[in-house]
């Protein structure tokens, strides 16, 4: 018998970057053999101990890009060596589970915290002190208060998702965790923190033993704006490595985009018939309201069409097993808000579906993010209503490119329902107030593409129903 060469090799381009032993066996393990480009900029920095902005693309590995080295660097038997904080439960369960594949050959620990779990329950395994704690901001304050956790012996200090974690809904929450480890900038002053001003010392010397922790912060998306903000929590030396790619394009190339110009009244007609001209292997429909998954789900459901919800009003429990169902392939069409849009990791997603289009075009690139991914391929379609075409360019302004106008066979816009009064329930209100919005001096609908140097098309704008505008402060309720 031969067992040693069914052994997997260890990859020698993860051991090129000063990977140790134990961990490139998970490596091999894993069947990770050549590292991402993110990884390979990565990894050495961190090891060297400098502060890290990373930004990469989508589903191009940037978990393992900070996980090796905190890996690599943490201790035995010291607890909460590292606090890696996610924007949503989800993603901490899976940031948890790669961090443990990673760790398999080495005595550390990882626990994942968040909210909706009994906090006792996850007391029981905070009592061990494990090394490596991933979790959502509320729940690591509540433990914080609760002196269930400290932070005495924080090294590493990571930011997945920088630029959700960093934006409005989260920030005093960052702010709080960031303030209360040892020698962190409080977001008041520039770069240079004077207790650390010798930021030229060779890396691996003198700065890494006068400072008490490194920071990595990484996403897809890192606007100049979120880059200034992240700096005021890092220590010099700081360094911002990009992917290729990343800046110019932050989509996947790999993805083919499409949009749908269609009314709110027949999108679910338009998404019905894509689902089955189509049949994904796996895809994902994002609304925009948990409110509007609910209710698609229920009518695809009711249509016979195999799928289930995942949205913020469902209990933890529940969320935990739709995510596990969908990863194990136990149905195809996950309905999903924007919940699911970030750093959600499962093989194989051949279509995202933007039933309702993002507001925030950042949203856009994570969510068809979650197809294409580690070089796979995908579809994403996105429904555009005739008053949207502000949002579909912030898109494209975005993403550096014009998604083309997609069809589909057989499908006649309909004209509007005399009773249509948004009684569906998941279409947002369209704003009757607003003009048609040309992107590219291009009416939606229109069927001609804005390619450069060729004349556009332009038909006359097209209204729906009144055009005098409604004053909001007449709707509003007291
Ligand atoms: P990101 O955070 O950049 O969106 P993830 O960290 O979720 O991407 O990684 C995407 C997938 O690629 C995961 O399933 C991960 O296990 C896998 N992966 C990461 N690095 C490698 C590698 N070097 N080789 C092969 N697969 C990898
Ligand atoms: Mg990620």
């Amino acid at each position: 018998m031969s067992d040693k060469t069914e052994q997997a090799p260890i990859p020698e381009a993860f051991a090129a970057l000063g990977v140790r032993p134990s961990i490139l066996r998970a490596l091999a393990e894993l069947k990770f053999v050549t590292p991402s480009e993110i990884q390979a900029l990565l990894i050495p920095r961190a090891l060297a101990g400098v502060d890290i902005l990373g930004q990469a693309r989508t589903g191009t590995g940037k978990t393992a890009a900070f996980g090796i080295p905190i890996l690599q660097k943490c201790e035995k038997g010291l607890a909460s060596q590292a606090i890696i904080l996610v924007p949503t439960r989800e993603l901490a369960v899976q940031v948890d589970e790669e961090l443990k594949r990673l760790a398999q050959f080495t005595p550390l620990r990882s626990v994942p915290v968040y909210g909706g779990q009994k906090i006792m329950a996850q007391m029981k395994f905070l009592k061990h002190g494990p090394e490596i704690l991933v979790g959502t901001p509320g729940r690591v304050i509540d433990l914080l208060d609760r002196r269930i956790i400290d932070f005495y012996n924080v090294r590493f200090v990571v930011l997945d998702e920088v630029d959700r974690m960093l934006d409005i809904g989260f920030r005093d929450d960052i702010r709080n965790i960031l303030s209360r480890v040892k020698g962190v900038n409080q977001g008041s002053v520039g770069n240079a923190n004077p207790q650390t001003a010798d930021g030229n010392a060779e890396p691996g010397t003198s700065f890494e033993r006068s400072r008490h922790h490194q920071t990595m912060f990484v996403s897809a998306t890192i606007s100049p704006e979120i880059e200034k903000l992240s700096r005021r929590y890092m220590q010099e030396p700081i360094e911002m490595l990009v992917a290729e790619g990343a800046n110019d394009k932050p989509t996947v190339d790999k993805v083919e985009q499409f949009y749908f110009s269609v009314q709110p009244w027949d999108k679910y007609r338009l998404l019905r018939g894509l689902l089955l001209r189509e049949n994904p292997s796996l895809a994902i429909v994002f609304c925009k309201t948990k409110r509007g998954a609910e209710k698609l789900a229920k009518k695809l459901h009711a249509d016979g069409i195999e799928c289930r919800e995942i949205h913020g009003n469902l209990a933890q429990n529940k969320r935990d097993r739709v995510m596990k169902g969908f990863r194990g392939g136990k149905f195809d069409v996950l309905i999903a808000t924007d919940l699911a849009s970030r750093g959600i990791d499962v093989a194989d997603i051949s279509h995202i579906i933007n039933y309702d289009i993002p507001e925030d075009p950042e949203a856009y690139v994570h969510r068809i993010g979650r197809t294409a991914r580690m070089g796979a391929e995908g579809k994403a379609y996105t429904f555009v209503g005739r008053d949207q075409g502000d949002e579909l360019s912030k898109v494209e302004n975005l993403i550096n490119m014009v998604v083309p106008l997609g069809t589909l066979e057989g499908f006649e816009a309909s004209p509007t329902p005399a009773d249509w009064e948004d009684r569906s329930g998941f279409a947002p209100p369209s704003e009757p107030s607003k003009p048609m919005v040309n992107r590219f001096d291009r009416p939606y609908g229109a069927t001609t593409m804005a390619v450069e140097g060729e004349p556009v098309k332009v038909l006359p704008p097209r209204t729906i129903g009144s055009k005098i505008p409604i004053n909001r402060r007449h709707k509003r309720r007291r």
